[in-house]
């Protein structure tokens, strides 16, 4: 029987190579098994993702004593032009048009992408082999899609057998980069869409996990009263409440639309929570829109409690990232997708429509009447409806199934060697 595990509570700490978060507290005497998240910033989704499974691992029994580092590998093993071409992909979303969707295309195809991971290998493979031969993973978890092939190189050519598992951060529309040359030894993806695309690259269904996104702890059901969740932030209780996000880079299209549903806000008395994220100029923008945006307008940076603000609001306005689609459902949020990254977010449309789990609205007059149909006279059932839904297409538990599926894996490869011992 599975005992608890000596886990405790995840920190972010800084070394001078890494950028690790280490599990701390007591761990038991037996021989310390150590699992590597490779992750990148760029948007908030991987980062998340990687935080939500460390979670979830530790709320799974047992016997291993397990010990997690998550390295931000593109900012600790890359050098120019890759790290720099990476890191600039926040920039490419702020800029309007941006140059990134035409990015994507140009690199989705399986010939084109092996191209590209080729192209870029010199600048990272030997800082990525030395952290690799320092930190001896006994499994790696990617939720980046250009690291599984360098993952895959770079365990090979050191001779570790860690097993690979790559979790599939987007929910419908996957890059090439995610399946490239089957790398991985099992995929975790986020819907049967998604489960289908990869079956139809080649990758056998025994090594397709179909779990849905891990989303981080906190992003449960929300009260049908969420007066005291509005309270609790400082909200105004007795008002509805419109989140309005844009991933973590608060990039896109959302500040202008903004704008343009102003009177709609205003006529309809929502009051408006606004999560610039890591945008700067952006939350200075809707600052300097103040009461436009109806009375009380509240206009955040980046912050860490999504949840409660996704737990206090009646719907959410958003660009259609998969991590903000999954925590919203977990909620029983409804979303008005009113944006999307060109190709990477296109499927996630379609996604949130099939479940019927929001309204897709591309411009300003479509979100205004997206508005009206959730919060005009005699709309409650249509909000209660599209709650009910939201919360019947969340996958609360991928977290923990995917713990279970790292877990059951090192398990297998203790017990293996235990025999060729
Ligand atoms: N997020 C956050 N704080 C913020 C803004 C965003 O923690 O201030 C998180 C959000 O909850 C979600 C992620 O960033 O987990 C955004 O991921 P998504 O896949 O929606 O979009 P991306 O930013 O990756 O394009």
């Amino acid at each position: 029987m599975r005992e608890p595990a000596g886990h405790a509570e995840a920190s972010v700490c800084t070394n001078a190579k890494y950028v690790i978060v280490q599990i701390l507290g007591e761990r038991p005497a037996s021989k310390e098994r150590s699992i590597l998240f490779l992750f990148s910033d760029t948007g908030g989704g991987h980062r998340a993702s990687a935080l939500a499974i460390d979670a979830g691992l530790r709320a799974v029994a047992t016997t291993l004593n397990v010990h997690t580092q998550h390295v931000d590998a593109f900012a600790s093993c890359g050098t120019f032009p890759l790290r720099e071409g990476v890191a600039s992909y926040g920039s490419m979303l702020k800029v309007q048009p941006s140059p990134y969707p035409a990015i994507f295309h140009l690199t989705n195809g399986r010939t084109r992408f092996r191209v590209i991971a080729e192209l870029g290998k010199p600048f990272i493979r030997r800082n990525f082999r030395r952290m690799l031969q320092d930190i001896q993973p006994d499994l790696v978890v990617s939720v980046h899609p250009l690291l599984n092939v360098y993952a895959r190189q770079m365990l090979d050519a050191s001779g570790l057998p860690a097993p690979l598992v790559t979790v599939i951060t987007d929910l419908v529309t996957i890059h090439h980069s995610w399946t490239a040359a089957g790398a991985a030894d099992h995929y975790v993806v986020g819907s049967p869409e998604a489960r289908g695309v990869c079956a139809d690259r080649g990758i056998p269904l025994s090594r397709i996990h179909d779990f849905g996104l891990p989303i981080r702890a906190g992003f449960s059901p929300a009260p049908a009263d969420r007066r005291d969740a509005k309270a609790a932030l400082g909200l105004d209780p007795s008002r509805r409440t419109l989140l309005v996000m844009a991933g973590g880079e608060g990039g896109g299209r959302v500040p202008r639309l903004l704008q343009g549903i102003a009177p709609t806000l205003r006529e309809l008395d929502l009051q408006v929570v606004a999560i610039a994220g890591k945008n700067v100029g952006l939350r200075r923008k809707l600052g300097a829109l103040g009461e436009t945006l109806g009375r009380d307008a509240l206009i955040l940076g980046f912050v860490e409690n999504v949840a409660d603000y996704m737990r206090a609001a009646d719907a959410l306005l958003t660009k259609a990232g998969p991590g903000t689609i999954a925590e919203a459902a977990a909620c029983g949020l409804p979303v008005i997708v009113c944006d999307f990254i060109s190709g990477q977010e296109a499927g996630n449309l379609d996604y949130v429509i099939s479940r019927r789990a929001g309204i897709v609205a591309m411009d300003s007059v479509s979100v205004g009447s997206a508005l009206h149909r959730l919060f005009g006279s005699d709309n409650s059932n249509v909000l209660i409806e599209m709650r009910a839904k939201a919360l019947a297409s969340a996958r609360p538990d991928a977290a923990r199934r995917i713990g279970e599926l790292v877990l059951d894996l090192m398990e297998t490869s203790v017990t293996a060697a235990v025999r060729g011992a």
